[in-house]
């Protein structure tokens, strides 16, 4: 990677604002109304206690920098966070050990290949890739310093329930149920501790990570979180600093370009947010600047993101004018029609 030394320059940051309060709720309402029909996907069973979600659940909901909130559906409802813990896992080790050490053991790029790949490794040399998916995630959180699981696991929990504003608890239904079936995480795991690429027990490092997917969280939740990286770090409900700008912008970065698995490149073109799903059918869709949207809905497509969940980010991103992509002439065009 092209690394530019920019420590003497000051950053400066684009803004924008969120439409006026009564009309982002009802967009919000529009979008869940639009998509709640909808019943294509499936709901993912590889973990078995993930196979008794309701398929008809549907929640959004949006926080603004500013702190203002708006939820419709079933935006209570309580899920396990699995692969969208992987971005603020991101967040809290680049707040940690900076940039450049993320980057180096690591990577920052897309697989183009499924999230528990075994085939992204080894064509890499054990290195992950990208902390998105199993394989960098799992390396990411062999990271978290401590002496022992406990102490790592608290850091852990301590970090995303920070992004939260709240104390997440772990699912013990769900930590059990995925501890069976994680042969393929374990494998992982040891494939890159083979290649010297990790520096910890891999499956400790397996066990943690299997606890911070098991978080328990709300599509709520998912919005605070989105939005503490939204307002650079700092958390819009509870005021507390959570990473630093340059930790958010990272992490957005990398959500942009591999959130999303094998779709990725797809989302950006379509949504274009920064985003992070997770196989127990949450999305959180990211304006930078603005506010985070939190989905969930069970139901997943072939790369195991929700389906209604990303038929709502699309409309929202759309008419709430989250794409980053998207602009519109400047003013004096609009001027000099008019005379
Ligand atoms: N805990 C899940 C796993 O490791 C997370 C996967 C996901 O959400 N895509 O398989």
């Amino acid at each position: 990677m092209i690394q530019t030394d920019l420590s003497d320059v000051p950053q400066r940051v684009s803004t924008g604002d969120l439409p006026s309060l009564s009309r982002v709720g009802r967009l919000i309402t529009d979008a869940h109304e639009r998509y709640a029909s909808n019943d294509d996907g499936i709901v993912a069973d590889y973990i078995p206690a993930l196979a008794e979600a309701d398929p008809s659940w549907f929640g959004i909901s949006l926080v603004g920098v500013n702190g203002s909130r708006h939820a419709v559906g079933d935006v209570d409802v309580a899920f396990s966070i699995q692969s969208i813990s992987k971005a603020f896992m991101f967040a809290l080790m680049c707040e940690r050990y900076g940039r450049e050490e993320l980057v180096a053991r690591i990577g920052v790029n897309n697989t183009g290949l499924p999230f528990d790949s075994v085939m992204a490794v080894e064509l890499n040399d054990g290195r992950p890739l990208n902390p998105m998916v199993n394989a960098g995630a799992i390396g990411t959180t062999a990271l978290v310093p401590g002496e022992n699981i406990d102490e790592r696991w608290t850091i852990v929990r301590e970090g995303l329930s920070a992004f939260a504003g709240r104390p997440l608890e772990m699912s013990e239904e769900v930590y059990e149920s995925e501890t069976r079936t994680n042969d393929r995480n374990r494998a992982i795991a040891r494939l890159v501790y083979s290649y010297g690429r990790m520096a910890v027990d891999p499956a400790e490092a397996v066990e943690v990570y299997t606890r911070q997917c098991s978080l328990m969280v709300t599509a709520d939740d998912l919005a605070v979180m989105g939005a503490t990286l939204a307002d650079g770090g700092v958390n819009p409900i509870t005021g507390q600093r959570v990473v630093s700008n340059e930790a958010s912008s990272d992490t957005l970065a990398v959500m942009a370009s591999c959130g999303m698995y094998e779709r990725s490149g797809e989302w950006l073109f379509e949504i274009g947010t920064p985003a992070k799903s997770g196989v127990s059918g949450g999305i959180v869709s990211i304006a930078p600047g603005k506010g985070a949207t939190g989905l969930f809905s069970p139901r997943l497509d072939f790369a195991g993101n929700s389906v209604r969940g990303q038929h709502a980010a699309a409309y929202i991103s759309c008419a709430l004018g989250f794409n980053m992509f998207a602009s519109s002439p400047h003013a004096r065009e609009k001027s000099s029609l008019a005379h």
